[in-house]
């Protein structure tokens, strides 16, 4: 509860959803097995219904998104050689460097203009067949919705140029969709056209969709069974878990095509902010759920994160000067109505404190 006793307004991240009265039903519901004997019943749907939603062979259940982009990528990136990405990307800012420590793959990253992909940049940067001397690369990978890049949907012209370029070089291409369910929304490509872009799919059923634990990893059933040896080994095999996975189930049956609200009320708060000072947000590269938020000087970012505490609203602090605000599925009509009205008083203080 917020000092004033109503809720709290939590736009930490799309991450902080409470299963709610349906999904829950559907958990309790769930028919499970040992999923480490491949007898979940719950999950081997999922895992079919996913893999037949991009069009791939096959797909493996991940207790995390980490650990799905790290299956992912080592299958395709032989040790000693390298992935291409983004500096901003989740792959190489958050996941703790797992992809060296497991997958023995080292990275080289390019710059960009909020993680939007340029195929042309990111296909010059690639050396495959490096020879004896040089770090042979062996994928790209790329994410979408980008995360660190504040939300911002890949051109879909851009991804299809990506895939065909990758092709001709002989290079795979890894797709960390965590919020691919957002770039749909936006572009309207179709999850089969989005499945034709990428070796390898990583997929969050806890961020935006709103079920508590999981990801799916889509490839080939070659690299699929491979990958899950490697989640054992890792100590990602998980026995009556079908339960998760019924979650996740509901979340893609009832929680994809309402994410145009989340994203709705992401603008309406960006455009709010906006109000006060343009300078802290151009709501016109709010593109999905995450408003990514600029101050002028650390101290305004600490008034801001502080002013939005005492009134119960709590935001992000991803930098010394950005704070991110995200919406979600817990974050309603009113609660969204209470940070449109509520954030430029606050900004307005931290402006000018
Ligand atoms: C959240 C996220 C992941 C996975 O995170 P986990 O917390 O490990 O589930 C991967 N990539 C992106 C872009 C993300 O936002």
């Amino acid at each position: 509860m917020s000092p004033a006793g109503s809720p709290v307004v939590d736009l930490r991240s799309d991450t902080l959803t409470r299963p709610t009265p349906g999904m829950l039903e559907a958990m309790v519901t769930a028919e499970v097995g040992d999923d480490v004997y491949g007898e979940d019943p719950e999950i081997n749907a999922l895992e079919a219904e996913v893999a037949a939603l991009f069009g791939h062979e096959a797909a493996l259940f991940c207790p995390t998104g980490s650990m799905s982009n790290v299956l992912g990528v080592r299958s395709l990136v032989p040790a000693g050689q390298e992935i291409i990405c983004d500096s901003l990307a989740h792959i190489v800012r958050a996941e703790l460097g797992s992809h060296a420590m497991v997958g023995q793959v080292t990275t080289r990253t390019w710059s960009s203009e909020r993680g939007a992909v340029e195929a042309d940049a990111a296909l010059a940067m690639a050396v495959p067949d490096a020879g004896p001397y040089f770090v042979s690369t062996a994928a790209i990978a790329i994410e979408d919705t980008h995360n660190f890049g504040g939300g911002t949907v890949q051109a879909p012209d851009e991804l299809r140029r990506l895939r065909a370029g990758a092709q001709a070089l002989g290079l795979s291409v890894h797709l960390d969709g965590a919020r691919l369910w957002n770039a749909h929304v936006v572009t309207g490509v179709s999850f089969q056209e989005y499945g034709s872009f990428a070796d390898t799919i990583s997929v969050c059923l806890s961020k935006g969709l709103g079920a508590p634990v999981g990801s799916v990893l889509v490839s080939s059933a070659e690299r699929i069974a491979e990958a899950r040896i490697w989640r054992k080994r890792l100590g990602g095999g998980m026995r009556q878990a079908g339960v998760l996975a019924a979650a996740g189930r509901y979340a893609l049956k009832h929680n994809i095509e309402r994410l145009a609200t989340d994203h709705q009320h992401a603008q309406s708060i960006a455009v709010a902010l906006a109000g006060v000072d343009s300078s802290i947000v151009e709501p016109e590269l709010v593109q999905t759920n995450i408003v990514a938020t600029t101050w002028p000087s650390a101290a305004a970012a600490k008034a801001f994160i502080a002013g939005c505490t005492a009134a119960g609203i709590r935001v992000g602090a991803v930098g010394s000067r950005v704070v991110r605000l995200v919406t979600h599925l817990d974050i309603d009509e009113a609660l969204a109505g209470r940070a449109v009205d509520e954030l430029p008083v606050i900004a307005k203080q931290a402006l000018t404190a």
